[in-house]
């Protein structure tokens, strides 16, 4: 999986202009892959520029250089333009050039070199000349630490790309629980630690900085809004537009209530359901060999990791809960 790095390593050789970009909605890997990618090539003396498809959750703006990015559906213009005059574009926690929604046109429409450094299954071949890819991977963010290594360039890696590189871990790994986490994870977070990153700090940041409403908001929806199937092993948590209204939610409130359903003892596949901005979105989780993506992708033109899927629903999400319940009393 890294049998490219030669080749990277030789695009990256002279100063360019390089745009990197992410999956919409971006999660604490695809901001700590790309910002962390950034830190690493500006120290090499390229120009380079961040643009997400969206924006994203409060809680992942400290971290550093977060101010350089380019909200692409905030700055269509801006980031068109920047796209248009890139010489190489990294593609990073993605394997399908759909996942950076509308932005994927002007991504497609470019033909200078991309390179795709990801962990999702399947990565479309299509979409970069040098792919990077492993789904054995806990994170996109391990993969680049994988390659700076490879690349034989770790003496770069400074705090600025350690912090970047821990959040991406942390968070794609559920704080180093889940089953993607091995020694190699371990050893990786030991040298990211070496070089500057505050473990603590950056878990206080991530997980010990909630608004009042959003603790609130998980209050309600354990208490008011979780559905058990015990005979199915099986769990749902739904959330309605008017319902985030009272809690006066904000960007990524509802970011793992998912997880909640699944620490209950015997739970091992959990729903979450949740109308935003007039889409209703799912989460899947799953414990074990249960494979949520092929759920995901059948039934809710999704995808993504074995035990962690999303999708969308064109239905209300009450009739969605009828269509989740029907496939849990299936399985
Ligand atoms: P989450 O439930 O946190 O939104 O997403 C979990 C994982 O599912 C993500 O890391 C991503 O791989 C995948 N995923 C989420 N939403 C979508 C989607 O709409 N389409 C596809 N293909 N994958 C998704
Ligand atoms: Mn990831």
């Amino acid at each position: 999986m890294l049998d490219n790095s030669n080749q990277i390593k030789n695009i990256i050789s002279i100063p360019r202009k390089i745009v990197i970009t992410t999956h919409r909605s971006p999660d604490g890997d695809a901001i700590g892959s790309s910002l962390g990618m950034y830190h690493f090539l500006i120290q090499l003396g390229h120009t380079v520029n961040v643009i997400t498809p969206n924006s994203y959750a409060k809680f992942l703006h400290w971290v550093p250089a977060n101010e350089k990015v380019i909200v692409y559906e905030d700055d269509k213009k801006k980031a068109s333009q920047i796209t248009k005059d890139a010489d190489v574009i990294f593609l990073m926690d993605l394997n399908n050039i759909d996942r950076t929604s509308d932005f994927a046109d002007c991504i497609s429409s470019s033909n200078v070199t991309k390179i795709l450094i990801d962990h999702h299954q399947d990565p479309d071949e299509n979409i970069a000349n040098y792919i990077v890819s492993d789904p054995a991977a806990c994170s996109t963010a391990q993969l680049v630490y994988e390659l700076i290594d490879t690349m034989g360039m770790v003496s770069y890696i400074d705090k600025n790309i350690a912090e970047c590189l821990y959040l991406g871990i942390m968070t794609d790994t559920g704080s180093f629980k889940y089953s993607s986490t091995t020694a190699k994870t371990h050893y990786i977070i030991s040298k990211l630690i070496e070089a500057g990153a505050n473990n603590t700090e950056i878990h206080d940041k991530i997980y010990d900085n909630n608004s009042a409403n959003r603790i609130r908001l998980l209050g309600y929806c354990l208490s008011n809004k979780l559905l058990l199937y015990p005979e199915n092993k099986s769990a749902i948590i739904s959330l309605t537009a008017q319902e985030l209204d009272k809690f006066k939610f904000e960007k990524g409130d509802t970011e793992g209530f998912v997880n909640y359903a699944l620490a209950i003892d015997g739970i091992k596949f959990v729903v979450f359901i949740v109308e935003k901005d007039g889409v209703v979105k799912l989460s899947l989780r799953s414990k074990g060999d249960f494979k949520v993506n092929t759920i995901a992708k059948k039934y809710f033109d999704g995808g993504g990791h074995i035990n962690a899927s999303g999708g969308t629903s064109q239905m209300t999400v009450n009739d969605t809960i009828k269509l989740v319940e029907k496939i849990i009393k299936k399985i």
